[in-house]
């Protein structure tokens, strides 16, 4: 490779070495206009090849990337390498994002990408259509301009990302989307919306179908067993033979007959999907009610301690509250043995109110306590059954949390007893004598 100081230095000597020639040989007049004149063409083939690069460098092509002459030459020919290869890692960059783009677009999930400002960045066909946005005109502008739902944008402005959002009927298209954020890069976000239109549908028809069948068999199951008790309350006309096989029939049909009021309860809290009034409980009448039905649940074998704060009601639906409640505390008595402690609690924490049940139970396998609030689930069938569960208490808890915006949280370990809390929020609480 060459170098322009080398180059420069041999230059100079030369023409040095040739002015002094002329020096000797002529006179200083003519080695001196000599050396002028070497100097000046020397430093104009410079100034050419500069022009001819900052003239290439305004326009950049392969096919026009000038020859160059001398130390030139090489310059030009590292500029065409570096270019060369520039040109094809971009080019192979085009591709890869073609690419990006074009499976992005084969993703039948709608895809948006929103910058810090939760504007839109860029968005795939499906998100389009799905959610009635075109990119061309709504590029920079806000999602939560465009999608205008309450429950979308408290979503949007959690910041939580463990979670779906479910938007039924969105702009009365009668369709129903599934939203999912996902964080990406420093504080850019991804929406993932998905149709669940028909998923809705089977399970509406699923729902709808249990509903029926349960409907169906509330009003045989009520004669039969209204004629088992009246057999039952005649017990003395039939033999000591026959009297445990009619009271096994009005157990089963009791079970039975529990089992399909837990499915129509289950059916008709799904089904409603608004939110529950916010109506104010009494909490103390509604506490007093407890008490008393989980006496009589208990059948004073256990100590059920009730403690109320009585400055706080909530705003909800009752008969489904009550519902909920004495849900827990059945459970904590069915799974709790004799002699055991069993304390419910009303109270406030950061604002929100909770209900909490307390039992020195058997508790329950960390494992499984996710697995909990699924319909019949069970940890142990058996137990469940003869303690007269039907494995739907705490899917009925859930829904019943879902439709007042509350959550549960269960801790547990077995041997040591079991605690289930429901946090209902703030906007749900009502404070007395403020
Ligand atoms: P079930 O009618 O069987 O009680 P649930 O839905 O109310 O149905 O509860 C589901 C399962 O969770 C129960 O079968 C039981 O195994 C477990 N479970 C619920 N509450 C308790 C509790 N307080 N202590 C121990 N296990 C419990």
């Amino acid at each position: 490779m060459q170098d322009i100081r080398w180059n420069t230095f041999w230059v100079l000597l030369l023409v040095s070495f040739l002015s002094l020639v002329f020096w000797g040989f002529k006179s200083l007049e003519v080695a001196l206009f000599f050396f002028i004149s070497c100097i000046f063409v020397y430093l104009l083939s410079h100034v050419y090849w500069i022009y001819r690069l900052n003239k290439w460098l305004k326009n950049p092509n392969l096919s026009t990337i000038p020859n160059g002459s001398g130390i030139w030459e090489e310059i030009f020919a590292i500029l065409y390498r570096e270019y060369r290869k520039q040109k094809k890692s971009k080019s192979e960059l085009t591709t890869t994002l073609g690419r990006f783009m074009t499976a992005a677009e084969a993703i039948p999930d709608g895809i948006i990408a929103l910058n810090q400002n939760n504007e839109i960045e860029w968005c795939n066909k499906p998100s389009e259509k799905m959610l009635d946005i075109q990119l061309a005109k709504d590029i920079n502008q806000p999602i939560n301009y465009l999608l205008r739902e309450t429950r979308f944008t408290e979503y949007l402005n959690d910041n939580k990302y463990d979670g779906t959002l479910k938007l039924i009927s969105w702009r009365n298209s009668g369709r129903s989307f599934e939203i999912l954020l996902v964080p990406f890069g420093v504080s850019q976000k991804l929406l993932i919306c998905r149709d669940i239109t028909q998923i809705e549908k089977n399970d509406s028809i699923k729902r709808d179908f249990i509903a029926n069948v349960s409907h169906e068999l509330k009003t045989p199951l009520t004669v039969i067993v209204g004629f088992l008790e009246t057999l039952f309350d005649m017990k003395n006309e039939f033999n000591a033979k026959t009297l445990p096989y009619l009271q096994m029939m009005l157990e089963q049909s009791d079970r039975m007959k529990k089992l399909v009021e837990d499915l129509l309860q289950l059916s008709s809290i799904e089904s409603n999907a608004a939110p529950a009034e916010k109506k104010e409980i009494d909490m103390t009448e509604l506490f007093k009610k407890l008490k008393k039905d989980s006496e009589f649940l208990s059948k004073k074998s256990h100590k059920i301690n009730m403690s109320i704060n009585k400055n706080i009601a909530l705003l909800g639906h009752e008969k489904e509250i009550y519902s909920a409640f004495l849900n827990l505390i059945s459970n904590a008595i069915r799974y709790t043995k004799k002699g055991g402690n069993i304390n419910a609690i009303w109270d406030i924490k950061d604002q929100k109110p909770f209900f909490e049940v307390q039992d020195s139970g058997i508790g329950i396998d960390e494992k499984l306590i996710p697995r909990l609030t699924e319909r019949f689930f069970r940890i142990d069938a058996d137990r469940s059954r003869n303690s007269g569960g039907t494995g739907l208490g705490l899917s009925i808890v859930k829904h019943i949390c879902i439709r007042h915006q509350a959550q549960i949280e269960i801790y547990s370990q077995i041997g040591k007893g079991s605690q289930f809390k429901i946090i209902f929020p703030q906007e749900r609480l009502s404070l007395k004598n403020k």
